[in-house]
């Protein structure tokens, strides 16, 4: 199944069989008898995996007794999913009523269904969408997920209540409230101060989580708030998540109202600082995007919301572009496959990254969650080796064709449309087991998430 040994092989790539300590941490488990996959590099090879402590301790070699086994015969095992960009709040707009008229542009359908949308959410709902959108994402085979949360008539605390969201399900979250001047001088502020107080708490070690700098887009950004969103971010030495250039309107913003361009606003903002992470990025200039990443920022690629919106395709090339759903939902396979397909159809070359955005996103949240490795791990957390963090799926797929290292990307593209995330572990501990969540009650989530979207929908009337 997993091919021919050869220089690929996880077992040659990364030989790891160095006696270990016998681990006493209580948490220790094996899983084994999978096959391992990393995805890019594209490598495979059977061995067992010893975790203990959150990390992976031991690859392949005589595992110690006594330990718990997790059996993953006839599986894959690879390394959890980051989504480079959501919106957990949107989580219950699946099958939501269209808008009283047909939005044509992408200001539009800002207007008339996503801002129309985050007025509805009270406290209530920010939760009770953040649950929805981390249980379906832990399922998706996500261990971390880039969120950026907008929820203009319940700011105050909203992100504690996404926050305890991700912490029910067990997967693990970079947040930032989605700082705007469309809803007025008083929700700017409340934004500004939702951010900073998040941060705070981030930085005096009270959440698991991590904080980022949250804004909109520059289209509904003043100056000053470029320059208030610029010192929060300085100030507490992180970057900024944003929305950029999804389409032509914050090129036309900057030129026609506020008589400069774009790149200059986004200097101004400071962007370019590590940690950032750029949304869309579909009209960005190579120039911009360049500045950005090489100063240690990302860009979040999100193709089935772009095709969503009409807005064309990213073709940023940068081995720091990961994948995002965008709040289409938690998929990442799902934006994985449409990834390919759409750049197979612009030919832009970029269908062959697909994998390694995959893992660009892994490498992103191992760097924002300041994940330090030894040089030679190369991409944290897309890797299974020692000392790796263990965010590990166990994936049912049963290949009918040989599948190699070199053939990885058609079989998770086009095969694993028949896989199942039959496990996923976040730090070494499930929160997905045989396919259904381990701390939340999925039948009770329903019931309560069902009869949510139909009060958020009503309240949405109120809003368009
Ligand atoms: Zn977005």
């Amino acid at each position: 199944m997993s091919g021919r040994p050869s220089d690929t092989t996880l077992k040659s790539a990364a030989p790891d069989v160095r006696p270990v300590v016998l681990p006493t941490a209580d948490d220790a488990l094996v899983i084994s008898g999978g096959t391992l996959v990393e995805l890019h590099p594209p490598r495979m090879g059977k061995a067992d995996v010893l975790i203990a402590g959150g990390s992976i301790v031991q690859v392949g070699g005589d595992m110690p007794g006594g330990i718990p086994h997790v059996d993953a015969s006839g599986c894959f095992v690879t390394p959890a999913f980051t989504n480079a960009h959501t919106h957990l709040y949107m989580s219950l707009s699946c099958g939501m009523p269209p808008p009283p008229s047909q939005p044509r542009t992408l200001a539009d359908v800002l207007q008339s269904v996503w801002w129309a949308l985050d007025k509805a959410l009270d406290d209530d709902l920010v939760h009770t969408a953040a649950l929805v959108g981390a249980a379906n994402a832990a399922k998706a085979g996500a261990a971390v997920v880039i969120d950026h949360h907008s929820s203009p008539r319940a700011i105050e605390g909203s992100l504690d209540r996404v926050e305890a969201a991700l912490d029910e399900v067990g997967i693990r979250g970079v947040l930032c409230y989605e700082t705007s001047d469309r809803d007025g001088r008083g929700r700017r502020d409340g934004g500004l101060r939702e951010n900073r107080r998040f941060l705070d708490k981030v930085r005096a070690g009270r959440s698991r989580h991590r904080a980022l700098v949250g804004a909109h887009a520059p289209m509904t950004l003043n100056d000053d708030t470029l320059d208030a969103l610029r010192d929060l971010a300085t100030s507490h030495e992180v970057g900024i998540h944003i929305h950029v250039a999804e389409d032509l309107t914050d090129h036309l913003d900057a030129e026609r109202i506020r008589n400069t361009s774009l790149s200059e606003r986004l200097r101004r903002l400071g962007l370019a600082r590590k940690g950032t992470v750029v949304a869309h990025g579909v009209q960005l200039d190579p120039e911009s995007a360049a500045e950005i990443t090489d100063a240690g920022g990302w860009v979040a690629t999100t193709t089935r919301s772009n095709m969503a919106h009409a807005v064309g395709v990213g073709s940023l090339a940068s081995p720091r572009v990961a994948l995002g759903t965008d709040g289409v939902d938690g998929d990442m396979l799902g934006e994985a496959r449409a990834h390919f397909y759409r750049h197979t159809e612009a030919r832009d070359g970029l269908a062959r990254d697909t994998l390694a955005r995959i893992v660009a996103g892994q490498r992103m949240s191992a760097e924002l969650f300041g994940e330090q490795l030894a040089e030679e791990l190369g991409a944290p957390s897309s890797r299974i080796v020692r000392g790796a963090r263990a965010d590990l799926l166990v994936v049912e797929y049963e290949p009918m064709t040989p599948m190699t290292p070199s053939n990885l990307i058609d079989h998770v593209v086009r095969g694993w449309r028949h896989a199942r995330v039959r496990d996923n572990l976040v730090g070494g501990k499930h929160v997905v087991r045989d396919g259904v969540l381990v701390h939340v009650d999925e039948r009770e989530l329903t019931q309560r998430a069902r009869a949510a979207a139909g009060r958020l929908w009503e309240r949405m009337h109120g809003y368009y």
